[in-house]
């Protein structure tokens, strides 16, 4: 789709995408399936006080291996308004089972997380003339957090054709896609895979130690495993012995 099109510096292709790098799993093969459709890529990271940083050298390194043709990493704490156990001091729950994790609203919600993330890849999408948004959610293995759900993708993107002057005088239409939304962790383990994601390099845990390492019990981790064991692939982190 993209083809061999003469480009100035400043001027991305009609088919250019804002992708939502987190460094983890989902959000790196959902930037793999948008660079499989022509898009051509524009990564977007937070560092927002998450406990997990190492997950922006995972996003650095994913966007150098996806090509994309700039990469920024956005600092915003959100640390002092939070009491997620993923920026807080909470105990990030471990060893539970996958009903457990399907209770309610999880500990690990970071409140309007996706909200603030997508509205900064908007404003960033209209800046350049991009009429297209990537997020890596999923509401099927772990259907917990509102902002995961297509009725929250649907009203988005909505919001985002209402919130901007590209919207309103219709020099764009926005689109918020969720390659991911309905496939089950090994499925999206599987369409990875055989497109070279460097798993390697994705941080899934919520409670990793000081190197980085993967707890292996945290909900996670407990998906991400059962995700590779559905895919019948060998999930390339080391986990502690249980
Ligand atoms: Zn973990």
């Amino acid at each position: 789709m993209a083809g061999n099109r003469e480009q100035t510096q400043n001027e991305p292709a009609a088919s250019a995408a804002v992708v939502l790098l987190s460094g983890g799993l989902d959000s790196a093969t959902a930037a793999a399936w948008a660079r499989e459709q022509g898009f051509e890529l524009y990564a977007l990271s937070f560092d927002y006080g998450q406990r997990h940083r190492f997950e922006i050298e995972a996003a650095q390194r994913i966007a150098q291996w996806l090509g994309v043709r700039e990469h920024r990493v956005l600092r915003i704490d959100l640390s002092p308004l939070l009491h997620s156990a993923l920026t807080g001091t909470e105990q990030v729950p471990r060893g539970r089972s996958l009903d457990a994790m399907s209770q309610g609203i999880p500990v690990t919600y970071v409140p309007a997380r996706n909200t603030i993330m997508l509205s900064v890849a908007l404003g960033w999408a209209e800046v350049l003339g991009a009429a297209n948004l990537v997020i890596g959610v999923n509401a099927v293995d772990y259907s917990g957090y509102p902002d995961c759900r297509p009725e929250y993708v649907a009203a988005f993107e909505k919001l985002a054709n209402l919130a901007t002057k590209a919207g309103v005088e219709e020099t764009l239409r926005f689109r918020v896609h969720t390659p991911l939304i309905r496939w089950t962790k090994g499925e999206i383990i599987r369409y990875g895979t055989e497109r070279g994601v460097p798993y390697q390099w994705t941080h899934s845990c919520y409670d990793p130690d000081s190197s980085g390492r993967p707890c292996g019990q945290c909900d996670a981790c407990l998906l991400r495993i059962k995700g590779f064991e559905e895919a019948g692939l060998k999930d390339p982190l080391c986990y502690p012995k249980a």
